[in-house]
C-alpha cells in the first residue's frame, strides 16, 4: 500500500459534534497563499472517469487490500448516503461474490468514498485524479472560507493553502462549490446546489446567519 506524503504543520485533526475538522494549531499569517499542507494521495482514480465509477475503482482497491480496508476503517470518514442504482448494486454483487463481502458493507464503502474523494494534480498543474487523503479529506466546505485547494509547482497532489488569517483553534475550512458560485448565488440558491451535489445542509457561519 502506497503511503500518503505528508506535509503537515500546524493542523490537527479535531473530533467535535460528532464531526472531524481540520483545525489550526497555529496563527497563519494575514498574506493569503500560505501553504497549509501538501498531500500526495493513498487511494486514487484516474480523472477520465465519470464521478460514481472513480468512486468505484477506488472501492475495488480497497475491498482489494486489507491494509486499504484497515487504512479507510480507521479514518472513521464522513459517510453521507448518495445515489445507488441497479448499476451499484450489481457491483455490491459481485464484490460479496469474488470478495465475500455483505452489499451493505459495501454500499457504506462507496458512499464514504464517494463522500470524500477529491481531485490532485500532476506536477504540471494538470488534474489527473480523484483520491482519498489522510488529511486533506477532513477540511469542511464554507461558504465563507479561510483556505482553499490548488495545485503546486512541480509536485503531484493537492495543497491546502490559506487565503485568509487564521488563528489558532479555528476550523480550516475551503469551498467546494466554484468561485462564481459561491460569490453570487444567495443563501437559499447555495443550500439547493449544496444539497444537489454533496447532499449535506450547510450550517458555515455565513449560512447561519440567513438561516
Ligand atoms: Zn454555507
Amino acid at each position: 500500500m502506497n503511503k500518503s506524503n505528508t506535509d503537515l504543520s500546524g493542523v490537527m485533526v479535531k473530533l467535535e459534534d460528532g464531526q472531524r475538522r481540520l483545525v489550526a494549531t497555529r496563527s497563519f499569517s494575514p498574506d493569503a497563499d500560505e501553504l497549509i499542507l501538501h498531500e500526495t494521495p493513498v487511494i486514487w482514480a484516474p480523472q477520465r472517469y465519470y464521478p460514481g465509477y472513480r468512486a468505484w475503482l477506488i472501492v475495488r482497491q480497497i475491498v482489494d487490500d486489507p491494509a486499504k480496508l484497515r487504512w479507510i476503517t480507521e479514518k472513521h470518514f464522513a459517510i453521507t448516503p448518495q445515489p445507488w442504482d441497479a448499476e451499484d448494486r450489481s457491483f455490491a454483487q459481485e464484490v460479496q461474490s469474488v470478495r465475500g463481502i455483505d452489499p451493505q458493507t459495501t454500499q457504506a464503502l462507496y458512499f464514504s468514498v464517494a463522500t470524500n474523494h477529491m481531485a490532485f494534480w500532476d506536477e504540471k498543474g494538470r488534474n489527473i485524479g480523484s483520491g482519498l487523503f489522510e488529511t486533506l479529506c477532513f477540511t469542511n466546505h464554507s461558504c465563507a472560507p479561510n483556505a482553499d485547494v490548488t495545485p503546486i509547482a512541480c509536485r503531484r497532489g493537492t495543497a491546502l493553502r490559506t487565503i485568509k488569517a487564521i488563528a489558532p483553534g479555528e476550523e480550516i475550512t475551503w469551498n467546494y462549490l466554484s468561485p462564481t458560485d459561491i460569490s453570487v448565488l444567495a443563501f437559499t440558491d447555495r443550500q439547493r446546489l449544496i444539497q444537489e451535489i454533496f447532499r449535506f445542509q450547510c450550517r458555515c457561519v455565513r449560512c447561519q446567519r440567513h438561516a
